[in-house]
């Protein structure tokens, strides 16, 4: 008989193969591991036995039977590639073995060493890359390995948690928690086999939908639906951007989670818009909008802004009494850029300051040269951004300016959008009223837009109230628009308060504001905004 025991450790199993006989001995350590018995098997007697242990896949025993075909056959050759197997031991314990063969003389060891721990461990970190520790979700990279690699119909879903932060902020950082791991819940039961699902980071999820089972607007109600149940006290709101896949663009997972971001970005915050589908000029106003922050400081040292004047009329004595200063962006590529498509990108990148200093100036240099060549100027207004009036210096610097040009303060006028009260409204008020006291003007910008207009008529002491038309319902007989356009001219006369109608198109809008006591007008129906020497060759005309 041989001695085995010798060979064996508590983690390593042994047995041996005799090449002359070809029969199996079996060692003491593997008679305990595994159901064989300490003793010498015919090659039969020990495959049979094998199989015996039951839930031995047969590319097992294959690989088993080929690793010693293979040492048989090549006495040269001494040591076989080792193979790893999961196996059921003696006792009903599922276990990864290595399995090494070793040619010795005329018998191959086979050495089975337990790896349980090792692949364990190699699993539970492939495990740790590949799940959200605290959703169990996928991370954001194995989702994207997923998505390459789904080959259905399919869409991707972007989900963000509107005011995330809230949450956190006032139920504490474990209930926001748990509304993460709930929405993960609610998207994998709601999802079950028709697709997988990912937190990319904080509240932020994607999903990948097979469309060829689920229809995604309902799977979206039905998500958005179920996380709004959520009892917190609080109204647990998300935005969905809906990515349907192309095929035929070929693009990276990455960029089609992207395109999901971006349809979700253009309805983030919109309590009624709840789920957005992509679609291609998002992509068109992301190019623009790099384009436009590239070029936007050259643009301003090379005098690129240029600005326009839209005069302002009195509708009884048909004089010009003001004008306000619209910026223009005179590209030398592109051509005459209007306000709209780059404003709200400068507001984004904080820009917006620069330029608004910068047109406050030139409208100071075109105040000047007005008063030096004796042409009869009239107040003009400015615009400012709500983002200018919060920084720290913004009276200092305005003062600055116009002192420069020695330009007196009732000249100007300066415009803060009604929207700035989301500065707050007591911030805001006393910004204008220190303004008021260096003497200036201050000029609620397109009031009605919406931001709880009345309100800020009530708590802002603003000097004059310009009231957009385009907000005004356009039915021309809407009687309901005129009443509440009458109030307004009334109640803003009793605070002291005089008004501009802005977006005047028509003799009848005017007739009309005429009659309810406000006067002046600012529109296409008087003027456009027009170039500055055509606006000094009307105020010529206009004033002499
Ligand atoms: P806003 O301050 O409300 O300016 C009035 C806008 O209404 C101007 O558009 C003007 O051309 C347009 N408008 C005037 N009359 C009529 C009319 O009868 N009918 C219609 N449909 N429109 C009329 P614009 O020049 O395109 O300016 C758009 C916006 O861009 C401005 O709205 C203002 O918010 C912003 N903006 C313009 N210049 C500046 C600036 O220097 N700084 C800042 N921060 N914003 C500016
Ligand atoms: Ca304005
Ligand atoms: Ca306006």
């Amino acid at each position: 008989m041989r001695d085995y025991k010798a060979h064996s450790s508590n983690s390593k199993f042994l047995i041996s193969y005799n090449i002359n006989d070809k029969t199996f001995g079996i060692s003491k350590a593997f008679s305990v591991e595994f159901p064989f018995e300490e003793k010498v098997y015919t090659s039969e007697a020990f495959y049979d036995e094998l199989l015996n242990m039951g839930r031995l896949s047969t590319s097992f025993l294959i690989k088993f039977q080929k690793g010693i075909e293979t040492l048989e056959s090549k006495e040269n050759e001494d040591i076989m590639d080792s193979e790893e197997a999961l196996l059921r031991n003696r006792y009903e314990e599922s276990k990864w073995y290595r399995i090494d063969f070793i040619l010795v003389k005329e018998e191959i060891i086979i050495t089975f060493t337990d790896i349980t721990d090792v692949v364990t461990y190699t699993q539970h970190l492939v495990k740790l890359s590949q799940y959200d520790e605290l959703t169990n979700l996928y991370t954001k990279s194995a989702f994207n390995q997923l998505v390459e690699k789904t080959k259905v119909p399919y869409a991707i879903l972007f989900l963000d948690v509107l005011r995330f932060k809230v949450v956190n902020n006032y139920f504490g950082k474990a209930a926001g928690d748990l509304l993460l791991i709930h929405i993960a819940e609610v998207i994998t039961n709601l999802l079950g086999k028709n697709g997988f699902a990912s937190r990319l980071s904080g509240d932020r999820y994607a999903i990948l939908l097979y469309t060829d089972k689920v229809y995604v607007e309902q799977f979206s109600e039905t998500l958005l639906e179920e996380i709004s149940n959520y009892d917190l006290g609080f109204n647990i709101l998300c935005n969905i951007g809906i990515y349907i896949d192309r095929p035929e663009e070929q693009m990276a997972a990455s960029l089609k989670v992207d395109r999901a971001i971006m349809a979700q970005t253009a309805i983030k915050g919109n309590f009624t818009k709840r789920y957005n589908y992509y679609t291609d000029d998002m992509t068109t106003s992301l190019v623009n909008e790099q384009g436009v922050t590239a070029s936007m400081v050259e643009a301003l040292d090379s005098n690129q802004f240029v600005l326009y004047f839209q005069p302002q009329f009195s509708h009884v004595s048909k004089k010009i009494t003001g004008a306000e200063v619209l910026v223009r962006w005179k590209h030398p590529h592109v051509g005459m850029i209007p306000p709209n498509n780059f404003i709200p990108i400068f507001e984004k990148n904080n820009f917006i300051t620069h330029l608004d200093m910068y047109v406050f100036e030139q409208a100071c240099i075109f105040l000047r040269k007005c008063m030096d060549q004796g042409i009869p100027v009239v107040p003009i207004s400015t615009n400012f951004s709500r983002y200018d009036v919060i920084q720290p210096n913004f009276i200092e610097d305005i003062e600055d300016i116009r002192l420069r040009y020695n330009i007196p303060v009732e000249k100007i006028r300066l415009e803060i959008t009604e929207s700035a009260v989301v500065e707050g409204t007591e911030f805001i008020s006393s910004i204008v009223g220190q303004l008021q006291e260096y003497g200036y003007v201050v000029e609620m910008d397109d009031f009605g837009s919406g931001y709880s207009s009345l309100n800020v008529l009530k708590d802002i002491n603003f000097d004059i109230i310009k009231l957009d038309m385009k907000f005004m319902s356009n039915e021309k007989s809407n009687y309901r628009g005129r009443t509440i356009l009458a109030s307004v001219v009334g109640m803003s006369a009793k605070l002291h308060m005089s008004i501009i109608a802005e977006g005047v198109e028509t003799e009848d809008q005017a007739d009309f504001l005429r009659d309810i006591g406000c006067e002046v007008i600012q529109g296409y129906l008087y003027s456009k905004p027009v170039p500055e020497d055509e606006y000094i060759e009307k105020l010529k005309e206009n004033l002499s």
